[in-house]
């Protein structure tokens, strides 16, 4: 079973590669660390995972509303937050081989995975993975700024100026996405791992006593959300934290969790963390941060439910979900089944030909789908060429000009899984579209 698995992993890596998903970081100077960049493919893709997200979260609901908070912070947060005395992994170094490693994610704490040495660790030590710098001129205590690890705590931090100006009241949540960073003592396996990635987290704050009620309906919303957007539900599970995982403050974690080359591994983590986030800021920061309700006079602090999931890590599932191999006429197509929502192009444009009398008519049909949907325009290489490139970055339709287009004025729709053609007129290409995608 594993073998087959980590030969998918090294195909999607190379695809990554190949057709412009992701690069290694300052690749021209011999790449760095752990670090990724996405390329014209991967951005689009990585732009519809946050999108998706985003839709579900924020547009489609009346009870969330979004914020983008700054990434540098002071110290103050992060030791109201606990991160300063807490955010640690435990790392231990191979005397042997000088590696180091995280020692909760070793399978056999006494052996080395990299030189096989047994009782060769050095005495574990707590290393806080948070990045340090300093911000403007002067080094020192007082200019000492975090990146911060996790999108969360600007929820918290704008809670009060959320409620005073949103017209909300719990249960309501507040949504954002964007960078975080960890200085991870063993990134790796491609993105699933890196020391600066993308989170998607929602703070959804309740009446203490609907609290558990609501955590169960987020760990559900959150496992739906995959598999509408085209997670296989066999590759996919719902994994309540065993009480000893759990942190003191939460009262229930579970896990969404996506079958990885290596095992079972983590998507997104939903919590009930009660009122700890709230209460450590309402005491650090000397303020109140709670709700009145006007109407019954009550007044508390909401409890926390958060779900927490990865941009960069979910658009990695997605390829690895999506990547599949078949024979056709004796040839090998690869192809990406990504849902529609997620994939990179929704549309290829394809004139059969570079030639002169077809430029019209297809920037004529380019221009009626760029304003709808993503397209990808392509003149190169035999047109079964260029449908191959297309199913491997995942487009679910191509649309054909060809010289009878000059007479008749349709093209033809190509589908990716099944590779059926439809000639439509160029008047009904947009609505015909619109309905095989359902947007
Ligand atoms: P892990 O145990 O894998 O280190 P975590 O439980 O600390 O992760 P959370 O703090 O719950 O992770 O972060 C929420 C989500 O953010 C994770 O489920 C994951 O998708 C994403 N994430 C966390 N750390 C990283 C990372 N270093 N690289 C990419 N994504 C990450």
């Amino acid at each position: 079973m594993a073998e087959p698995t980590y030969e998918l992993f090294d195909k999607v890596v190379n695809l990554c590669k190949r057709r412009g998903f992701v690069f290694p970081s300052a690749e021209i100077y011999g790449g760095f660390r752990s670090t990724y960049d996405y390329g014209p493919v991967g951005v689009l893709l990585l732009r519809n995972v946050k999108d998706a997200w985003w839709r579900s979260m924020v547009q489609l609901r009346h009870d969330v509303v979004g914020l983008d908070a700054s990434i540098l912070s002071p110290p103050a947060v992060w030791e109201a937050s606990g991160h300063l005395a807490n955010f640690t992994d435990p790392l231990v170094d191979c005397k042997e081989c000088k590696e180091r490693f995280r020692l909760d994610k070793l399978d056999d704490p006494e052996t080395c995975p990299n030189c096989g040495a047994k009782g060769s660790f050095t005495e574990a030590r707590q290393f806080n993975l948070m990045f340090k710098t300093h911000a403007g001129p002067v080094e020192g205590k007082g200019a000492e700024v975090y990146l911060r690890p996790e999108t969360a705590q600007g929820m918290f931090l704008n809670f009060k100026n959320i409620l005073e100006t949103s017209r909300k009241k719990p249960p309501f949540g507040i949504a954002q996405i964007g960078k975080s960073f960890r200085n991870e003592i063993t990134p790796g396996n491609f993105v699933f791992r890196t020391r600066e990635f993308e989170q998607m987290e929602l703070e959804f704050f309740v009446p203490p006593a609907e609290a558990d009620q609501w955590y169960e309906y987020w760990c559900k919303a959150r496992y739906d959300w995959y598999v509408e957007h085209g997670m296989p539900e066999d590759k996919l599970r719902l994994r309540a934290h065993d009480a000893d995982e759990l942190s003191h403050y939460s009262s229930g974690t579970s896990d969404v969790e996506f079958l990885f080359p290596w095992g079972w591994d983590e998507l997104e983590g939903i919590a009930n963390r009660g009122d700890y986030d709230l209460t450590q800021h309402a005491t650090h920061a000397d303020t109140k941060l709670e709700y009145f309700d006007q109407g019954s006079g009550e007044r508390y602090v909401p409890h926390v439910i958060e779900p927490a999931a990865g941009a960069t890590r979910t658009a990695m599932a997605f390829l690895m979900a999506a990547y599949d191999e078949e024979i056709v006429n004796e040839e090998q197509r690869t192809v990406l089944r990504f849902h529609p929502r997620i994939a990179p192009y929704t549309v290829a444009v394809l004139p059969l030909s570079k030639k002169d009398e077809l430029v019209g008519v297809s920037d004529e049909v380019l221009g009626l789908l760029q304003p709808h949907y993503m397209c990808d325009f392509d003149v190169t290489q035999a047109i079964g060429r260029r449908y191959r490139r297309q199913d491997e970055i995942g487009t679910p339709y191509c649309v054909t000009i060809d010289f009878d287009t000059l007479d008749d004025r349709a093209v033809t729709i190509r589908e990716r899984d099944s590779m059926e053609q439809e000639r439509v007129p160029i008047e009904a290409l947009r609505d015909r579209l619109g309905e095989r995608l359902g947007f």
